[in-house]
């Protein structure tokens, strides 16, 4: 098999001063992209500074014989990074939004600022540098954005409202980024992945640890970014070695009859053919829905 080569691909790689940004920096120089190195290097809950966090990575990458810039701005000064790519390099080609802080605490102690701190970072950082990377794509037809997910943004998880809303927010703003994408070969995925970082660091034992190195994430990462890669607005679990595609499932469901009889009564009633997963669709484009029970209206209120 050929090694999937980034030769003169420029890689913008947000919060790449430690934990999964690192390992992708390392992995994209080693095969021959131009990397921006972004990272604040602040601590876990985004507090503080230190141009050390990408100047290590960069070093790496320069010493192993690699091409690399450090960027210290903060992800809400997309803008910044983006310059510092095109100046630097002529243009930005693939943006791994993979900057991160937490701000736990159940809802019910969670504070305004610690719910709006980690929205702004994980959600309006990308929100900024894509924005700026986004008329690069398209002039030059080519663009590849990779968000940066998590369980806890597809399931939930306790003590992380901020931290799941803004990660479910990274999906739907890869899924309308690849439909708007689509005609300038711009492809936006998600992933959803459990890594060994210091994010993890204290919550994880250590066996399990062990078993979440960042190399077991990278190789989707790489992938999807990769101009050999077609696929756009699909969401992955990633872990361990452990890869599987997320997408969503809608129930058979029902259509009532949209007249007097159609009451909350008769919802609590047929609650559970709401629920019945049996007949099932797998939608991925808005569109599909509408016709779906347009077009099949009056056979689907004659069989209700
Ligand atoms: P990490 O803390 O090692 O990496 C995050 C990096 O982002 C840090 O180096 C930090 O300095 C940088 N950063 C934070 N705020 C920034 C800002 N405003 N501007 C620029 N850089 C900033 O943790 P990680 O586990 O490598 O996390 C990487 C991404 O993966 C995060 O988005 C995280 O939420 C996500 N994630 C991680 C896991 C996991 O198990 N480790 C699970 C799900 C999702």
């Amino acid at each position: 098999m050929s090694q999937l080569s980034f030769k003169d691909k420029v890689v913008i790689i947000t919060g790449a001063g430690g934990g999964l940004g690192k390992y992708y920096s390392l992995e994209f120089a080693k095969r021959g992209a131009k990397v921006v190195v972004n990272d604040l290097g602040g601590s876990l809950s985004g507090q503080g500074g230190d141009a050390k966090a990408a100047d290590v990575v960069v070093n790496e990458i320069k010493a192993a014989g690699g091409i690399a810039v450090a960027d210290y701005n903060n992800v809400l000064d997309g803008a910044k990074i983006v310059e510092t790519a095109v100046k630097n390099f002529g243009t930005v080609h693939i943006v791994i939004n993979n900057a991160g802080i937490l701000r736990d605490a159940s809802f019910k102690k969670m504070t305004e600022k610690e719910f709006q701190l980690v929205l702004d970072v994980h959600l309006n950082g990308a929100y900024q540098v894509t924005k700026a990377a986004w008329p690069y794509f398209r002039k030059q037809q080519y663009g590849r954005i990779i968000n940066t997910s998590s369980p806890a943004g597809l399931y939930g998880n306790f003590g992380q409202a901020n931290y799941s809303a803004a990660k479910s927010g990274l999906i739907g703003f890869a899924e309308t980024l690849a439909k708007e994408g689509d005609k300038y070969n711009i492809k936006a995925n998600t992933i959803a992945p459990l890594a060994r970082s210091r994010m993890t660091e204290s919550i994880l034992p250590p066996p399990i640890l062990e078993k979440l190195g960042p190399e077991k994430v990278a190789p989707l990462v790489l992938y999807l970014s990769h101009e050999d890669n077609e696929l756009s607005g699909q969401i992955f679990e990633v872990a361990a070695g452990f890869f599987a595609q997320i997408r969503w499932e809608r129930s058979g469901g029902i259509l009532f009859k949209p007249d007097a009889s159609f009451t909350a009564e008769v919802v609590a009633k047929r609650f559970d053919e709401i629920l019945n997963f049996d007949d099932s669709k797998k939608p991925e484009l808005l569109k599909n829905q509408h016709p779906f029970m347009l077009n099949n209206y009056n056979e689907l209120v004659a069989n209700a």
